[in-house]
């Protein structure tokens, strides 16, 4: 117990399919982790599509998401602009959900000609880097408007990383007072 090499996500992400794999409806993993059921929706959600692989929740976790940031924008479902946020939400999710250069799979080397060799489209970083052309097609915003929506994109994905630094901080507590 002393060394503990798996991360909080990891260990909850093998909890979650445990369940789902043992299939006790009464007695949830996400129950017996408290901290998940205590208002943080937002990254409950998202771990459970994340890191358990759970494609059901993918859907809820952008309907929450599109809520809190309507809210932090003053937007409501009358405003023109809320499909574009509903866009920028979802590329901030997709951006969260799969990080890695998709060239080198997230290794930062590609192998060429049987050696192996840094990956150019990373730089080796193993980071998937998205151009501001390649957002501002998929937010379907014109030049002038998209400065605004790189912006709310920056908003958007602090939320994302917010919420589950947030709910990392809760279990990661809990898990000291189970421990002790
Ligand atoms: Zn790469």
């Amino acid at each position: 117990m002393h060394n503990d090499p798996l991360t909080i996500e990891q260990i909850v992400a093998t909890d979650l399919m445990s369940t789902h794999l043992e299939s006790r409806p009464h007695e949830s993993a996400i129950d017996r982790i408290g901290a998940f059921s205590k208002g943080n929706r937002l990254a409950t959600l998202l771990w459970r599509w994340k890191y358990a692989n759970d494609a059901n929740c993918a859907l809820p976790a952008l309907n929450v998401l599109v809520r809190i940031a309507a809210k932090d924008f003053g937007l409501t479902g009358a405003d023109l602009e809320y499909e574009t946020l509903r866009r920028a939400c979802k590329q901030a999710l997709r951006e969260w959900r799969d990080p890695q250069c998709i060239e080198c799979g997230g290794t930062g080397e590609v192998v060429l000609e049987a050696r192996t060799i840094q990956c150019d489209t990373c730089d080796g970083t193993s980071v998937r880097r998205y151009s501001d052309g390649a957002r501002q097609s998929v937010l379907r915003v014109s030049d002038t408007e998209f400065p605004l929506w790189q912006k709310r994109l920056g908003k958007i994905a602090a939320v994302i990383t917010g919420r589950c630094a947030q709910l990392r901080n809760q279990i990661a507590q809990e898990r000291e007072k189970t421990l002790h």
